[in-house]
């Protein structure tokens, strides 16, 4: 049809040749002043200019009425020519009308990929677009930037082959809000690299193993969605952690492993969910398996409707066949080479959340204290985990605690009951997921490999989130996007800074990721105590308490001094950081439990020491030290290096005493993640979501211009600004601008290209603040080319 023809990939791979000269356009915006101008409801609507005076200025607008406004409420237009360039950082204007002008204008003709400086702006389709088939793929291989339409398939590319020539590590970081298509451009980028890389594979030895590799690795996602995606509002396949996928290339260019970390994984979801949203994919695909697995794992044939912890949510999700998705999944773990015993011991975990939902808690005869009635939910759990169900129930409704010097047993309320068991099947279900990532990742490390040359990075992780209510998970979140924005800013400056020493010009470049430094000081310092740190103390405090940490927060930071980047609020329990992105206010309550994650520890126990080696290596740094010799056992039954490497990494996140905390972990995991990004070369991908209705072809400014605050990309334009944004190469400069000063040049006369870009600019009697001359490039100030390029059309 006409969507094919308008956008064959053949018309589609070519980039936009720069500055389309349309003639009636031209003509007609010549004609008159046209600017941009702010508006309440649209963002910015065209208009031109009927009369200018110095603090008023009148337009007539699009629609044919005039409007008086302030002369910093409107903004210039870039000519027709301009219309859809692929790159931003060449509009002559470069505003936020434009760029949001520009971005729209794209999207409305199916081209989803634009450049903005050292981003990618990738805007979600909505549908299905035929770019990104073999040949697309093939047409990027190898090709530089400017050659081909922006992709995401060019990035990957980039990295690639930067990687390969510098033997420099990259990585590619995507952000964006819940929706705008992080993830489908993560794997996007996954399989250009196993394609591409598999290609050096042909006619070689090593080619079975390096393509079941590359197998391997694509497979990793669709199991990691099974157990950390879910439906929700946004996104029928909304991922509900972050990721950072490494991939290890060797000295012949071929994949030689890879690695995953995850961040964050919202845990809540396992026992509640909001309305029209779903738990984790996995809950419902184990109920649509097989008739006997779910024997075995005591589901018989029940359904989502069947349990507590997903009976309110959603059940089915449009178009998606979760027993189709079942057998997928299946299929993906047996290519990632887990054996059908360990299959099932994940979904042995699943199953005993399941059933942990449906142990109903009520009062005893006495009225205050818990009873659990029905006891065969009780056993269901405990025979699948392993642990003596009397026990368990005992553990449950008074578990001993300690006091003073001796162990009581303390009798819980209903409430407290009820939280205990959410907290264990939250708990479960991730340390579930914490040993199948180990365990992919035990699949896919790079063996043994000795001709490492270097990795590429894939970064998928949600971007700053401004809601109503802001919690503790919204502070991890955004303060891992202002380091994230951080790195951004600097490396931003560390490459132009480069090209300007390579070009040997003189510039005063600032290095704007110092700009961040107080925000992020404020969340992370340990002196002054930052508001992490003083979250941690609060919740080693005997009697620590949400307002406890509040007030004392507020005694650290309410200095009233304007820099502050901290505000407490007197209409909420909470406090106000300004980050780069807006000003957010958090609400502190339950930020103390939040933090600390509190567990049963006499039912961790108990786990510790199940029956099910599986369910007791969940739990092992919940041995207690008489329970040493039973290390020692696991240790001599298994002999396992899987065991060891397991209590390692339990060790490190639960710490021994070190990480015993939400906060302190994430931290921990942030700046080994910063660590790793500062030792690569770096490329940036932001997603944007272009309505929140899920529908293709619509495009809200409002919610656009929202985004591009957020993610860095307006940031990066007024960083951008402060240096000398465009630049041409001396020949382009002269083939352009040589008609503005007509005769100055002798044609048959040889002249270097250097000499005459300074004679044309000396001619044009240029200031010289607004252009440097380089080794081979001439850079100018934002603006500076629209006027020399009005005079041109002016010449024409
Ligand atoms: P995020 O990870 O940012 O939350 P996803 O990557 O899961 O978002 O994308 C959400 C949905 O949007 C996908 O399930 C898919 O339907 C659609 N989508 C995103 N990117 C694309 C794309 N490039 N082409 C087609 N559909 C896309
Ligand atoms: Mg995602």
């Amino acid at each position: 049809g006409s969507f094919i023809h308008s956008y064959g990939t053949k018309v589609f791979l070519r980039p936009r040749l720069d500055m389309v000269q349309d003639a009636v356009a031209q003509s007609r915006f010549n004609e008159k002043k046209w600017v941009w101008v702010e508006d309440i409801h649209l963002g910015y609507v065209a208009a031109h200019i009927l009369k200018e005076e110095r603090d008023l200025v009148q337009v007539e607008l699009e629609n044919g009425s005039t409007a008086f406004t302030s002369p910093d409420k409107i903004y210039p237009m870039n000519p027709p020519k301009f219309d859809k360039v692929d790159d931003m950082a060449d509009l002559t204007f470069l505003n936020e009308p434009s760029v949001i002008y520009n971005l729209a204008m794209r999207y409305k003709s199916n081209m989803i990929y634009t450049y903005s400086g050292l981003f990618l702006v990738a805007i979600n389709p909505y549908r299905h677009l035929p770019i990104y088939e073999e040949d697309c793929l093939q047409a990027y291989k190898g090709r530089r930037r400017g050659e081909m339409a922006p992709h995401i398939y060019a990035v990957a590319d980039q990295a690639y082959h930067d990687m390969v020539r510098d033997k420099e590590n990259q990585s590619i970081l995507i952000t964006g809000e819940s929706g705008a298509g992080k993830t489908e451009n993560t794997k996007i980028v996954i399989r250009y690299l196993t394609t591409v890389a598999s290609e050096h594979t042909k006619n070689d030895a090593t080619n079975h193993n390096a393509d079941r590799l590359g197998q391997q690795i694509l497979r990793a996602n669709p199991i990691l969605e099974a157990f950390g995606n879910a439906q929700t509002i946004r996104n029928n396949n909304s991922s509900r952690f972050g990721k950072f996928i490494r991939i290890e290339f060797n000295q012949r260019a071929q994949i030689c492993g890879a690695n995953i970390e995850w961040y964050l994984l919202e845990k809540s979801r396992v026992h509640q969910q909001s309305p029209k949203e779903r738990s984790y994919h996995v809950f419902y695909q184990l109920l649509s398996g097989d008739k006997e697995t779910k024997e075995k794992l005591l589901l018989g044939s029940s359904k989502p409707s069947d349990y507590g912890f997903t009976k309110g949510s959603n059940h089915v999700i449009e178009s998606v066949d979760d027993a189709e998705e079942y057998r997928k999944l299946l299929d993906s773990l047996n290519i990632m080479g887990l054996s059908s015993k360990e299959q099932m011991d994940l979904f042995l975990i699943v199953a005993a959340v399941l059933h942990l939902g449906n142990i109903s808690v009520t009062k005893d005869y006495r009225g205050d204290r818990a009873d659990i009635r029905d006891f065969a939910a009780v056993e269901r759990v405990c025979h699948l985990l392993g642990i003596p169900a009397q026990d368990f129930k005992n553990s449950l409704l008074s578990p001993r605690i300690k006091a003073g010097r001796d162990w009581v047993n303390q009798s819980k309320s209903p409430s407290q009951v009820m939280s205990s068991l959410d907290a264990l099947a939250k708990a479960l279900y991730e340390r579930n997921f914490a040993a199948l990532v180990e365990r992919i990742n035990k699949a896919i490390d790079a063996q043994k490999s000795i001709d490492k040359i270097g990795f590429i990075g894939v970064l998928d992780i949600a971007g700053f989130e401004i809601f109503e209510v802001n919690s503790f998970e919204q502070l991890c979140i955004n303060y891992t996007n202002e380091k994230l924005q951080q790195f951004f800013n600097h490396s931003m400056f560390e490459l132009e800074q480069e090209e300007y020493q390579k070009e040997k010009i003189e510039w005063s470049y600032i290095d704007f990721g110092l700009d961040l430094q107080p925000t992020i000081d404020l969340i992370e310092k340990t002196n002054p105590v930052g508001i992490m740190s003083c979250l941690e103390e609060e919740c080693v405090a005997p009697r620590g308490t949400d307002s406890r940490f509040l007030e004392k927060l507020d005694k650290v930071w309410d200095s009233g001094d304007p820099e502050q980047k901290y505000k407490s609020t007197r209409f909420k329990d909470g406090f106000v950081v300004k980050h780069y992105a807006g000003d957010v206010e958090y609400c502190t309550t339950g930020w103390i439990d939040k933090n600390k994650d509190p567990l049963n520890e006499d039912i961790t126990r108990l786990l510790a020491r199940s029956t099910n080696r599986y369910v007791a290596s969940l739990f092992e740094d919940y041995l207690e030290d008489n329970d040493e010799s039973s290390i020692g056992n696991l240790y001599a039954n298994r002999g396992s290096g899987r065991v060891r490497s397991t209590l390692t990494l339990l060790k490190l996140r639960k710490g021994g005493g070190s990480f015993r905390t939400v906060g302190q972990r994430h931290k921990q995991q942030l700046l080994s993640l910063m660590n790793t990004l500062y030792m690569t070369h770096p490329h940036f991908v932001r997603c944007i979501v272009p309505n929140h209705r899920k529908r293709s072809g619509e495009i809200q400014t409002k919610l656009v211009l929202d985004q591009l605050r957020c993610n860095g990309v307006l940031e990066g334009i007024r960083i951008c600004r402060t240096g000398y944004p465009n630049r041409l190469s001396f020949a382009d400069f002269r083939k352009r601008y040589e008609i503005l000063c007509p005769n100055l040049l002798k044609p048959n006369c040889f002249i270097d290209g250097q000499s005459a870009c300074q004679s044309l600019l000396d001619d044009m009697a240029l200031d010289h603040e607004k252009y440097r001359i380089g080794a081979t490039k001439v850079f100018f100030k934002a603006t500076v080319l629209a006027e020399l390029e009005e005079n041109r059309d002016k010449k024409l």
